[in-house]
């Protein structure tokens, strides 16, 4: 049933006190060996940290604070001032996939990832990976964190681990058929785009490949039942389960059980979780329903350990109990907080649109849509938010299908779009995340 009875079981109020009582030794071991979190903790005894409360004086870390640490580099500390442990002793790299900005590296011991191997495999196996199973992870980018970290997991559970991640999409489905794959993992984007090319790559239809679990994640989209109905009908699979993890923290923490609501945490043995509400900075509660941003503090990462990191992701909690035994909170991840958009005065995820579009339309889409903004930095909209829409409806039915999309987006969100039906493979496909949002050409009008 679990990778590790005792964690995922045990009560969580007892993890959370397991997880803080690591903390004194922690920030003595930052303030040792690192200049940068000596200084930041410079008004903090170590030892006074016991409880949750006393957590919040220990300043939180963002990812420019992480950026600016690293933009001075030399041989001695590649990594720049995040880096805690001499160079000899760093044995992989890992970065950031660089979206918003300069990618920040991570380093990882040998102690690391013997650590990493233990909890991506507890992630996988919480999301119905065993042994016997035949798994093609599709991760085409050695560098970023779903690569060998996600390869090695999978392996410690002695899965035959199929990692076909730098073919052409022709030749990785070819794999997929001649090694008798059961389980793809891929970001969500991808694996639609899979199952879109599998006819013509191979003359065969997906279905009929003998598919019987998708795992995806690195990007809102299985949360959103549309999205995962999709899947599992594409590939005729009997199984969907999401997971997550943060280059910055540890590649994989998050994964979905067989009652496919929601993914448990099943890092609690090495990394610290808390939940915050973005705007006040003060605790939520992990109860269902609560809405906030996890914060993570990774207490056993020698190379690069994070300190109450924010993670600038969403998540909705689901519950806090879950047939399956685990005690761990169970979220969706609703979306990214750099990716919020306003029209007037009503917040907006560009997630939140393609689940409603989807839940209505999806027979007639893709499932590949984009907001439009003009610039980076745009974040309000007062008239109607562009949103270009992947559709397999022929040019003359598109009228009608383009103002029903306006319309259930206005009586379900209170927001206005204006829906650009576009015809299919027209949105940029990438192997890794494929953004909700996209940025206008300067020649287009
Ligand atoms: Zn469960």
């Amino acid at each position: 049933m679990y990778w590790n009875k005792e964690f995922e079981t045990m009560p969580w109020q007892e993890v959370q006190n397991y997880c803080l009582s690591k903390f004194p030794a922690f920030l003595e071991y930052l303030k040792n060996n690192s200049q940068f979190y000596k200084d930041r903790l410079s008004s903090i005894k170590s030892e006074d940290i016991k409880t949750l409360d006393d957590l919040k004086s220990i300043p939180f870390l963002t990812k420019n604070d992480l950026r600016d640490a690293q933009a001075d580099t030399d041989r001695k500390n590649p990594l720049g001032k995040i880096q805690v442990v001499d160079t000899e002793d760093i044995v992989q790299v890992i970065s950031s996939s660089g979206t918003s900005g300069r990618p920040v590296y991570y380093g990882a011991t040998k102690k690391d990832l013997g650590i990493w191997n233990d909890a991506i495999a507890n992630v996988y196996y919480t999301a119905g990976v065993r042994k016997g199973d035949i798994v093609a992870h599709t991760t085409g980018i050695p560098l970023f964190a779903g690569g060998s970290s996600y390869f090695e997991g999978i392996r410690n559970i002695e899965a035959m681990t199929v990692w076909p991640g730098n073919l052409s999409t022709s030749r990785m489905l070819e794999t997929i058929r001649n090694l008798h794959c059961n389980v793809i993992q891929a970001t969500v984007s991808f694996n639609l785009y899979l199952a879109e090319r599998c006819q013509d790559a191979l003359g065969v239809d997906p279905r009929d490949l003998g598919i019987t679990n998708i795992i995806g994640g690195g990007e809102p989209g299985l949360g959103e039942e549309a999205i995962r109905q999709k899947l599992k009908d594409a590939w005729n699979a009997k199984t969907v389960r999401e997971i997550m993890g943060l280059a910055d923290v540890m590649p994989a923490m998050w994964g979905e059980c067989e009652e496919e609501t929601g993914m448990h945490f099943n890092a609690q043995k090495y990394v610290m979780i808390e939940l915050i509400d973005p705007e006040t900075e003060e605790h939520l509660p992990w109860e269902a329903g609560v809405v906030g941003e996890v914060v993570y503090t990774n207490f056993s990462r020698g190379a690069t350990p994070i300190l109450r990191y924010r993670s600038a992701d969403l998540v909705r909690l689901e519950g806090m109990s879950c047939p399956c035994g685990r005690t761990s909170p169970k979220i969706r991840c609703i979306g990214r907080a750099d990716d919020l958009i306003i029209f007037k005065a009503m917040n907006v995820y560009p997630s939140a649109i393609r689940d409603v579009v989807l839940t209505h339309y999806k027979e007639h889409l893709t499932g590949q849509m984009q907001v439009v903004k003009d610039s980076p930095e745009q974040v309000r909209f007062d008239t109607a938010i562009p949103v270009d829409i992947e559709t397999t409806l022929p040019e003359e039915k598109q009228a009608d299908l383009k103002q029903k999309i306006e319309s259930i987006v206005r009586d379900t969100l209170n927001i206005r779009v204006e829906a650009n039906l576009v015809p299919p493979e027209t949105i940029q496909r990438t192997q890794y995340k494929s953004p909700l949002i996209r940025i206008r050409e300067k020649d287009e009008q």
